[in-house]
């Protein structure tokens, strides 16, 4: 049997405890040998045109995923030579490992809006989607049924929902709150170290 590749895309501007929770539960519900943590570039759809600099995005990524043999970094995306679309991105990692199962992990809401996504039939040629279900979206079969081969391209995973993103962890530096448990322990020196998200904005 191939082995099984796990991806989470992200911006992780910071990487928080939901993005290794969603991780580490897929990996365990799907039988993923490895997850890769791929930071994006400047991605599409975020409004904020000041994402930090890939430089520290990569070194929290890089101090989060040490610690579990499961988990890696992935630059995949950040050499490429623009922004990529999930479907163009997916079809590189199948094209450079061919013989691994790629599962694209992802939250069941993602799923609600999954045939506006960039070319969603690509997509299902090239990996498999692993959805996180989540409290408060029920996946139903309509939703399976959007696209094509989506149902039988798609496996469904429990993960408990924790209410944390990084835009509201920016937020609670900005405001001087603590983000201690929200983000391991080397994230939060890394962001008061560096001085990261205290201007407005970001
Ligand atoms: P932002 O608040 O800046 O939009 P974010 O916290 O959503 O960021 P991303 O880096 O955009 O983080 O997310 C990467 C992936 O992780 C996405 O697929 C997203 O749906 C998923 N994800 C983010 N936060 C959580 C969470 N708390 N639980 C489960 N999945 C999450």
């Amino acid at each position: 049997m191939p082995e099984r590749l796990g991806i989470l895309g992200g911006t992780f501007d910071p990487i928080h405890i939901g993005h290794l929770v969603i991780a580490s539960y897929a990996a365990e519900a799907i039988g993923l040998r490895r997850v890769l943590f791929m930071p994006a570039q400047t991605p599409s759809h975020k409004s904020r045109g000041d994402i930090s600099p890939a430089e520290d995005r990569v070194a929290m990524v890089n101090l989060a995923v040490a610690g579990d043999d499961r988990f890696g970094f992935s630059d995949f995306d950040l050499r490429s030579d623009g922004p990529s679309f999930t479907s163009q991105l997916l079809a590189r990692v199948h094209r450079e490992l061919p013989a691994r199962e790629i599962f694209f992990i992802a939250g069941a809401d993602s799923l609600r809006d999954f045939p506006t996504w960039n070319e969603p039939d690509a997509i299902l040629e090239h990996a498999q989607l692993a959805i996180a279900s989540r409290p408060g979206t029920v996946v139903t079969g309509a939703m399976l049924a959007t696209v094509r081969n989506l149902r039988n391209r798609s496996t469904l995973f429990e993960s408990p929902l924790i209410e944390v993103s990084s835009s509201g962890i920016r937020d609670r530096v900005r405001k001087g709150a603590s983000i201690r448990y929200l983000v391991p322990d080397e994230i939060e020196r890394y962001i008061r170290d560096r001085g990261l998200y205290l201007d407005a904005g970001t």
